[in-house]
């Protein structure tokens, strides 16, 4: 078969440390997949100059992933629609707000038989109570299948070359095998499962949890406790894919997207730095956003916020003390020294 084309759809931290790898693989397996990978870039000024014109002279995105190199093939393009032209394969790497915007700029105009696998952590609230994952929402505008990629992958450890695991959920295997290939690289080892829901929704919840790790950080409380937080969060991942999405398997919990990701970003993560700083500072999540982010987006606050839309409509907030008690104290509802007292009296308790 031909050779397979290949868009990057968004350029943060995490789509520019993608993009190296798939950089690289492009240029390594020239029959299988064109050498040349667009990535889309959300124009912008960066000291004077355009950040797609700094990305294709000095291959940096000094913004977003400073101090790494990006393979030459890849190149920078500012308009969406023209960056996935004639692709095969879409890799949708964004902070998950931006994600219907963009893809009804894409709409229509795809190849029928392109695919696309889905980076992103986040879900996205429908009117009446409910959450979609955002690898539907990319099937539904786009009317092309959605893989899942997730894993314990903190953007920056993976552009050092730091060895990690990531898993993709993919019900096709032909699919499967073909993104295996595009992904996998001897620091950056790939499982391929079927059970794509489980996937994304384990990505989508850990980064709740970790505002939790976060917040447990800034009371002062040590690493039992945020042991806690963590294994009662994982609890909670487990029993929302339970009732809400059945046929979920619970080995997917052990793949690297599951428990994992939950422990890297407990540690490691932006959410957690930031609930931590939330705590010790006494600013607002959105103050700290922009004051210690340099334009990245949290996932944490927000999915926070869907999940509990959707708990909320359905009576269910009990059942969830752990992602409840997250959404109240971002939301000013709670103040976080109650924090702890929400988990004592945990189902996993009584
Ligand atoms: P990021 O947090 O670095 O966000 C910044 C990006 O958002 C920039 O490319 C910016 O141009 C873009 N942006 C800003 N305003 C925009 C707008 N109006 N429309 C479209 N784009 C806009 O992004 P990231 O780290 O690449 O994260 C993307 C996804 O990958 C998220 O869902 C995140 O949870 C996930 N993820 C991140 C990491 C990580 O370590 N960074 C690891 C794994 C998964
Ligand atoms: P943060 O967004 O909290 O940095 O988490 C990154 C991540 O998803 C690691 O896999
Ligand atoms: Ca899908």
């Amino acid at each position: 078969s031909e050779k397979k084309k290949i868009c990057i759809v968004g350029s943060g931290n995490w789509g520019s440390a993608i993009a190296k790898i798939i950089g690289n693989n492009t240029a390594a397996m020239p029959d299988k997949f064109e050498k040349e990978v667009k990535m889309w870039v959300f124009e912008e000024m960066v000291d004077g100059k355009k950040l797609t014109e700094v990305i294709n002279t000095d291959h940096i995105n000094v913004k977003y992933l400073p101090g790494i190199k990006l393979p030459e093939n890849v190149v920078a393009i500012p308009d969406v629609k023209e960056a996935a032209e004639g692709a095969d394969i879409l890799i949708f790497v964004l902070p998950h707000q931006f994600v219907r915007r963009v893809c009804s700029s894409l709409k229509d105009s795809l190849k029928k038989s392109a695919i696309a696998v889905s980076l992103i952590k986040g879900f996205d609230v429908k009117e009446g109570g409910g959450i979609l994952l955002i690898s539907d929402v990319i099937e539904e505008e786009l009317k092309i299948p959605c893989a899942a990629l997730m894993g314990a992958n903190i953007a920056n450890e993976v552009a050092q070359e730091n060895y990690c695991e990531a898993t993709i959920g993919c019900k096709d295997n032909i699919n499967g095998q073909m993104l295996k290939d595009m992904f996998q690289s001897d620091y950056f080892r790939i499982v391929v499962i079927e059970d794509e829901t489980t996937v994304e929704v384990c990505g989508a919840l850990k980064n709740i949890v970790a505002v939790g790790a976060g917040f447990a950080d800034g009371l002062g409380y040590g690493d039992n406790t945020k042991a806690a937080v963590i294994r009662l969060g994982l609890m909670e991942m487990v029993k929302f894919c339970e009732l809400f999405y059945p046929g979920s398997k619970q080995a997917t919990f052990l793949e690297s997207c599951g428990v994992a990701d939950l422990v890297t970003t407990c540690y490691g993560g932006r959410n957690r730095r930031v609930a931590e700083a939330f705590v010790k500072s006494g600013k607002t999540i959105e103050e700290l956003e922009k004051e210690m982010l340099n334009g990245q987006k949290l996932q944490g606050p927000p999915t926070a916020f869907e999940v509990n839309y959707m708990l909320k409509s359905k009576n269910m907030e009990d059942r969830f003390p752990l992602f409840t008690a997250i959404y109240k104290i971002c939301k000013g509802e709670l103040p976080v020294d109650k924090f702890m007292d929400c988990l004592k009296n945990h189902p996993e308790h009584m």
